[in-house]
């Protein structure tokens, strides 16, 4: 079988999986509709550090700010959580995807920019045709193409249901006047954060983010109001400059399959086009550069070694779990009013659970037990 694959999409998951297809001697054509790699920052840049460190990326020049702890309001009560070790990092999310990019080219994959993806053939092998008129021809594509994934779409795999998607809004200020810069928050209120929350993502004592995300996607500009009017957040930004912001949607639940089957040929998603996604913050580097290695490998084996390619399988096997608990998580909460949150970060504190979330907590897998 020839050993070409066609990646749509170079953002952080699309450059991961070409750089690992590429290095396995596959030889990649990835396409971005953009003129630039990277989503432009439209990401909140935090992540786990044994996450980014699987990622396989050279991130460590990227650093921004180290975190260490998180504390969690709901109402009147909070709890917060720190420990002595770094456990995440912030990034600019714009310079990692262009470090993955950077990389996936060195590795050998051909990087075409202003190369949207618009139409697909699966008769024989999968050819892609683009914006730019050119058409690319494959045993094997795979869309990193995010969450409206023209790749999904147009391949008619399963939807993700619409309320299992937020609305995001994030802005990063400087000016900022923020007094423990290695801890991040989450604000619990479903009168406007309806099923998500409100957070702050220190860049440094005088940087930072600030995101809210709910389901009713009418009601973000409310839920953006109530959080600028937010005493605690008001004060952190009081003399800031706002110097970026934006609106983005997050899925949070899987699709039913990721995996298609033509012939010979295979049509994969990886990433926010297929939901991998940790419903509990929204999260999907880490887990989407997970599954994204899943796909090199099940492409790599299949397109050298013609064994089968089961990445549907694999990934799930791996990682489903993992991101069925987070949601099964993010689904009980939902259910939980907000006296409720209150009354359980309360009770979470009194009967002292902060060691044990210091000891065992985890941003990626809940609990390391
Ligand atoms: C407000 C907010 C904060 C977040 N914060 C975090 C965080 O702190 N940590 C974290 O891990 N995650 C976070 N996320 C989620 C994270 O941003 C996504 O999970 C991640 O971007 C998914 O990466 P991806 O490569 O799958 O898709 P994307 O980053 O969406 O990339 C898709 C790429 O495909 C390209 N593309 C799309 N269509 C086509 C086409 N037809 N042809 C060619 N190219 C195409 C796009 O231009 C883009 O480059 C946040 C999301 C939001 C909205």
């Amino acid at each position: 079988m020839e050993n070409k694959a066609i990646v749509i999409g170079a953002s952080a998951v699309g450059s991961i999986t070409a750089k690992e297809l590429s290095r396995r001697g596959i030889e990649v054509d990835l396409l971005e509709e953009d003129s630039r790699v990277g989503k432009f920052g439209k990401c909140g840049g935090i992540f786990s550090k044994h996450g980014m460190d699987y990622t396989g990326i050279n991130y460590q020049d990227l650093i921004l700010n180290e975190i260490k702890g998180a504390r969690i309001i709901a109402g009147k009560e909070e709890l917060n959580v720190r420990t002595p070790q770094t456990q995440a990092v912030v990034l600019s999310r714009q310079a990692f995807d262009e470090r993955a990019a950077d990389e996936a080219v060195s590795a050998g994959a051909n990087l075409h920019l202003n190369s949207r993806a618009r139409n697909f053939d699966t008769n024989g092998k999968i050819t892609v045709k683009t914006t730019d008129n050119h058409s690319y021809s494959a045993n094997v594509a795979i869309g990193c193409d995010g969450n409206s994934s023209i790749t999904a779409r147009k391949l008619e795999f399963p939807e993700i249901p619409q309320s299992d998607y937020v609305i995001s809004y994030q802005a990063e200020f400087d000016k900022a006047n923020v007094p423990t810069p290695d801890i991040v928050d989450l604000i619990l209120d479903h009168k406007y954060y309806k099923n998500f929350f409100a957070w702050t993502i220190p860049i440094s004592d005088k940087k930072i983010r600030i995101g809210i995300a709910t389901t009713e996607i009418k009601k973000i500009e409310d839920a953006k109001k109530a959080a600028f009017a937010d005493p605690y957040l008001s004060s952190l930004i009081k003399n800031a400059n706002k110097t970026f912001e934006f609106y983005h949607m997050i899925p949070l639940k899987y699709r039913k399959t990721t995996q298609k089957t033509y012939g010979s040929s295979h049509v994969l998603l990886a990433g926010d086009s297929a939901g991998q996604v940790k419903a509990t913050s929204g999260g999907g580097v880490n887990f989407g550069a997970k599954c994204a290695k899943v796909a090199a490998e099940e492409t790599a084996n299949y397109l050298l070694h013609e064994k089968p390619l089961e990445y549907e399988k694999n990934w799930r096997k791996k990682h489903g779990k993992t991101l069925k608990f987070h949601y099964i998580l993010h689904r009980m909460y939902r259910l939980m009013p907000n006296w409720l949150s209150e009354m359980g970060i309360g009770v979470s504190r009194r009967i002292g659970m902060q060691p044990l979330l210091e000891k065992y907590g985890d941003m990626d897998y809940v609990f390391k037990i």
